[in-house]
């Protein structure tokens, strides 16, 4: 039986049975990880409530070959993001970015750049309850998952954009359609110049650098609907939380 050892973070967890829980863990080595932790809800637990949602930790367990549901050995807290739980709004944002991230991929498949992306988010999180970090969050962690929007060229008549020439965007394309061409791509939404602006900055900054660009009120809107849209046809499904996440914005 295998032992590994690697950064998690709690991105969820059942009850099982009379006193277990099976905790989810986003992993650094190994992407999505399920293990059970028994005895977890006894008085006297060894975890003690260290297996709260959001929390990063060092994770042991034991691998059970050929089945999805392993058994945690330790784990040992590195931060327990405890701010995120303070109050409605991190609480909705924070569920959202690990429902997606866990969304992103398949049980086993590791992917270590969408685990420091979580990771950076949610310690931003804390400092700071922005939109604008959920957005940059979806546009990157699209990015990573292989659904590049094009954002400076036309994908029907592949004219660059003019600086400040009005567009929208086409899910199911993948990005731009100039005005001329809207017909043609039926399922169009309508991006403002500041959405556009901030989608472009964010993909080549980082999360921090986006938290810095200004993204005022309608524009914040106008992004969250289009990125809405492409992840629910990307991901081919609605999640849970975009709706919880439409209510605490
Ligand atoms: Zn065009």
């Amino acid at each position: 039986m295998p032992l590994h050892t690697t950064e998690a973070i709690v991105i969820g967890g059942h009850n099982l049975g009379e006193a277990d829980r099976i905790i989810p863990f986003f992993t650094r080595k190994l992407g999505k990880v399920r293990a059970v932790a028994r005895g977890a809800r006894r008085v006297r637990s060894r975890y003690g409530g260290t297996l709260e949602l959001f929390t990063l930790g060092q994770l042991v367990f034991f691998e059970w070959p050929n089945r999805t549901l392993h058994k945690i050995n330790e784990f040992s807290v590195i931060e327990p993001f405890a701010g995120l739980k303070a109050d409605l709004g991190r609480l909705g944002r924070g569920a959202y970015l690990v429902e997606l991230a866990g969304a992103s991929v398949e049980e086993g498949e590791p992917n270590e750049e969408i685990f420091l992306l979580l990771r950076d988010a949610l310690t931003l999180l804390v400092l700071h309850d922005a939109p604008r970090l959920v957005r940059s969050f979806e546009i990157r962690l699209l990015r990573i998952v292989g659904y590049l929007l094009e954002l400076y060229r036309c994908l029907v008549c592949r004219s660059v954009l003019e600086h400040g020439a009005a567009s929208a965007i086409s899910p199911t394309r993948g990005g731009l359609v100039c005005v001329r061409c809207l017909p043609r791509a039926p399922d169009n939404m309508p991006i403002s110049v500041e959405s556009l602006g901030f989608l472009r900055s964010a993909l080549h900054g980082g999360l921090e650098q986006s938290l810095a660009s200004p993204l005022p009120h309608p524009h914040t809107t106008n992004l969250q609907e289009v990125l809405k849209v492409c992840i629910t046809h990307f991901f081919g499904k609605r999640l849970r939380s975009v709706a919880f996440l439409t209510l605490v914005e």
